[in-house]
Parts: C-alpha cells; sequence; structure tokens
C-alpha cells in the first residue's frame, strides 16, 4: 500500500521506518505506554520523559508494518519539547486529519504531515492511529496519577 501514497510521502515514511532517530527506551521515564494493532500486527511502546510540563525526550520500540513505525517515529520528533497541553492539541490534530479535517495553522505537523495521505486507505488508519492512541492513552494515566497523588497528599495532611 505504501507504493500507492505519494512518491514525496513514500519517501518520508520510508526514511522514518528505515532508520528512526528516535528508536529506543528512556530508563525511568516518567511514562512508559505500550499499545496493538491486531488487525496488522502491529505493535509499539513509548517512553515519554518529562521535565515539568514539557516532554523533554521520547523514544518508541516496536514492530509492524512502516506505516505504524514511521508514524511513531514521526510522532516521538514532533513531541519532543512540546509542553502536555501542545502534544494534546497536536494529537486531536491528527486524528482529525485522518477524518479528513485539516489541522489549525498553529498547530506544525512536520512530517507528519506525510501521513495525510492514509486516510486514503481505512484500513490503515488504524496502523498510523496506533502512535497517537498510545501516547494519548500515557498521558491521560499520566494525568490520572498526578491528580490521584494530589488529591491523596490533600486528604493526608503531615501524613
Ligand atoms: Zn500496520
Amino acid at each position: 500500500m505504501v507504493e500507492q501514497l505519494d512518491e514525496l510521502y513514500r519517501e518520508v515514511i520510508l526514511d522514518h521506518f528505515k532508520s528512526s532517530a528516535h528508536a529506543g527506551t528512556i530508563p525511568g521515564a516518567q511514562i512508559h505506554q505500550e499499545g496493538a494493532n491486531p488487525l496488522c500486527g502491529d505493535e509499539v511502546a513509548f517512553d515519554l520523559k518529562l521535565d515539568g510540563g514539557h516532554i523533554q525526550q521520547v523514544r518508541f520500540k516496536g514492530h509492524g508494518c512502516a506505516i505504524s513505525q514511521a508514524a511513531s517515529s514521526m510522532l516521538a520528533a514532533q513531541l519532543e519539547g512540546k509542553s502536555l497541553r501542545e502534544a494534546a492539541a497536536l494529537i486531536e490534530a491528527m486524528k482529525g486529519l485522518m477524518q479528513g479535517v485539516e489541522p489549525a495553522e498553529s498547530i506544525d505537523l512536520g512530517d507528519l504531515e506525510a501521513l495525510a495521505g492514509v486516510r486514503k486507505f481505512p484500513v490503515r488508519i488504524k496502523c498510523a492511529a496506533l502512535s497517537w492512541n498510545v501516547v494519548e492513552q500515557g498521558l491521560s494515566e499520566y494525568s490520572r496519577q498526578q491528580t490521584a497523588h494530589s488529591t491523596q497528599k490533600g486528604q493526608h495532611p503531615g501524613s
């Protein structure tokens, strides 16, 4: 299916698939989240290292089709340096893009833009979406933990 994409996009996707600057793991990362797309056999695990409210470093590890792994690589690159809020906005933009909604001008998709053509192949949308679904889940787990933590502290002052 990659062959059916525009030549330029094909190149970008294959480059990310063949060698990603963001492949790997981060020991001690605050967020670790895994997911799979059983329809295609794609698997990916993301590590996000946070610094305050910002994403300092992102690494991913996985296997599967070119789309799933390239999407993970592109997303990892784009998330680094973003605030948690910006990351959520980026993920929303990618979900919208898969529905044919052009992202707001304030959102820089970077290489993720190469995935716009994937929406023509509905079965492949799940391959690309695996990456942002996993990160979204990781971010919401993290914020849930943070909330629980601060609530706990509030309930047991001085303990
Ligand atoms: Zn796939």
